[in-house]
């Protein structure tokens, strides 16, 4: 499929719809080195027409991509802020999902012991829906607290905003009160 991508996008190439494929299909994923001592993460853009799944011990798609997301932890990598060899976590969050998702499924796997290709054909769900959001970058970085919500300052000004409200009733009804206690 990638072949036929290529041709596609080689034949739009002098024409005005050069984008033509990446505006339909063109997503990009974000690879991301974490280290897991010091919390920095390096983070590599890469651009796809397909999302490449795993489907080796995955019942769902949303399974895969939830492996996705917790990575694999890769030992003696050199850390520039640690400035010594640490244990990272290596993963992929969807950095800008595309208007029309390809998912290419992995079933077709190396076994070191025979040295052949292995067909995974076990049973793989996909839901009638898909939300990507919880494979998102913004979500999964926000969720450790490494970016800022912005939908939370906007909670914060309309609690700030409730509890000016409430403070003045409660000075209005106090003044009430006091017209009350000393009525003229
Ligand atoms: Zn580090």
């Amino acid at each position: 499929m990638n072949l036929a991508f290529d041709r596609i996008e080689n034949l739009l190439r002098s024409t005005t719809r050069k984008y033509l494929l990446q505006s339909v299909f063109g997503g990009q994923t974000c690879s991301q080195f974490v280290c897991l001592e010091c919390g920095k993460v390096k983070n590599r853009i890469e651009d796809f027409y397909n999302l490449s799944l795993t489907v080796k011990d995955t019942k769902s798609l949303y399974d895969s991509l939830q492996k996705q997301i917790e990575g694999e932890t890769i030992n003696d990598y050199e850390c520039d802020q640690c400035k010594k060899k640490v244990d990272i976590s290596r993963r992929n969050l969807i950095s800008l999902a595309p208007n029309v998702l390809i998912v290419h499924l992995q079933r077709i796997t190396f076994n070191f012991e025979t040295f052949r290709n292995d067909k995974i054909n076990t049973f793989f769900e996909f839901p009638h829906q898909l939300d990507l959001k919880p494979y998102s970058f913004y979500e999964v970085m926000k969720r450790e607290g490494r970016i800022k919500d912005k939908s939370e300052d906007d909670e914060e000004e309309t609690k700030a905003e409730v509890k000016d409200s409430i403070q003045r009733k409660t000075e209005e009804e106090k003044k009430d009160a006091e017209e009350e206690v000393w009525p003229e």
